[in-house]
Formats: C-alpha cells, sequence, structure tokens
C-alpha cells in the first residue's frame, strides 16, 4: 500500500535492534485519513472470504482493526493483554513472548465474542517473529473459529514469522513489507 510504505519513508525511525518506530502516524499520534484507506483496503483484499469477524490485539492493532470491521460490516474484538496466568473459565487464552520486550503476556478473549460460527480475520500492525499472531492463531483454535485471513500493516520480512505461518497455511496479506533496513533507511520488497 503505497499510502503506508510514503509515511514510513517520512515519518518511521528506525531503531537499534531492528526495531521500526512508527509513533508519528500509527503507534501513538494516529494519522485517521490513514488508518480509513487501510481498512479499506484490507477489505478489498479480504471481502470474498466470509469474514464473520474481526480480531486484533490492543492496543496499536485496535484503530485498524475497527476501520477495516467498519468496511467489512462485523464486528471487531480485541484480545486484552494481562500478565496474570491464573485460567478463568469465561476466557480463551494463549501466551505470547515479546522479543521488543523481552517479557511474556497472556492475551485473553472472553468466550462470548468467539465461536465455531466464526471466520475470523486477524489483524495487527506488526508480524516480526509472529509470536502474537501465533498466540491470537490460538485463539481462534481454542473458540473453533476458522482463520480466513490475516492482515497486516507492516511485516518485518527479513525475520521467520510470515514465512512461518504461511507455510502453515494462513493466508497472510501485508500492507507494507519491509526487506532491511540499511544505513538507518527502510528498504521494502517488490
Ligand atoms: P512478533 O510477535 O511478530 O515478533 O511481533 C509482533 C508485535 O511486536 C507487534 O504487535 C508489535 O507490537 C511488536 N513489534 C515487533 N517489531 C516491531 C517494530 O519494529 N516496531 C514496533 N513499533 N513494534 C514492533
Amino acid at each position: 500500500m503505497q499510502l503506508l510504505k510514503d509515511m514510513i519513508v517520512e515519518y518511521g525511525v528506525v531503531l537499534p535492534g531492528n526495531i521500526l518506530k512508527v509513533d508519528a502516524f500509527l503507534n501513538h499520534q494516529i494519522n485517521p485519513d490513514l488508518f480509513m484507506k487501510m481498512g479499506e483496503d484490507f477489505k478489498e483484499y479480504f471481502y470474498d472470504k466470509g469474514i464473520t469477524k474481526v480480531l486484533t490485539l490492543e492496543v496499536s492493532g485496535i484503530s485498524m482493526a475497527l476501520t477495516t470491521a467498519y468496511h467489512l460490516g462485523v464486528p471487531m474484538v480485541f484480545a486484552k493483554k494481562d500478565v496474570s496466568k491464573i485460567l478463568d473459565e469465561e476466557v480463551f487464552q494463549a501466551p505470547v513472548y515479546s522479543y521488543t520486550k523481552g517479557t511474556e503476556y497472556q492475551i485473553k478473549v472472553s468466550k462470548s465474542y468467539l465461536s465455531e460460527d466464526d471466520r475470523v480475520l486477524i489483524i495487527d500492525d506488526f508480524l516480526a517473529n509472529g509470536q502474537a499472531l501465533a498466540g491470537l492463531i490460538g485463539l481462534c483454535e481454542q473458540a473453533g473459529s476458522h482463520v480466513a485471513g490475516v492482515g497486516i500493516a507492516i511485516e518485518k520480512a527479513f525475520q521467520d514469522g510470515g514465512k512461518r505461518h504461511r507455510a502453515a497455511g494462513v493466508d497472510i496479506y501485508s500492507q507494507a513489507r519491509i526487506k532491511a533496513f540499511e544505513d538507518g533507511q527502510v528498504v521494502f520488497e517488490d
């Protein structure tokens, strides 16, 4: 998606450890025009997949999942992050290891909002090692929901998450695929 790539080039900052900071328009301050267009773009890719629900992870996934769900005309659910590992009968729960923070946390969704009747579109801001995505897919598996697709804003294609999940048969569409960071600059695929 050219607009997103343009914003990354103009406002993104490459930090040590191969981290791309996009606080200026995506992770802290939000550009509404961009997010509306991202939602439309995800809809164009996934409109014929019979999606009944959009699932994301708080906090950064929420805005783009909302515009996507709006354009698809379906509800959006966000998994909540929690440090507590105590099992709760009322929720589906999966562990996620964060490489950026070096910690493990639990993600949880109420059993009321995911079911075996759902065809789920998972949306997230970044795909790197694929841990967050594995957790979200795990929640769908527990619910018996079908993962109909995955929409990612920024995929760091030099990390193996995308490759691994695609090899497992997951239909992943990324709006911007980064091949490498070179001298503090972003190099895109294609
Ligand atoms: P993964 O689980 O695929 O390794 O990483 C996905 C999560 O880590 C994303 O939801 C995002 O919060 C965070 N993340 C990974 N890489 C980056 C990055 O380069 N920049 C930012 N801002 N977040 C990242």
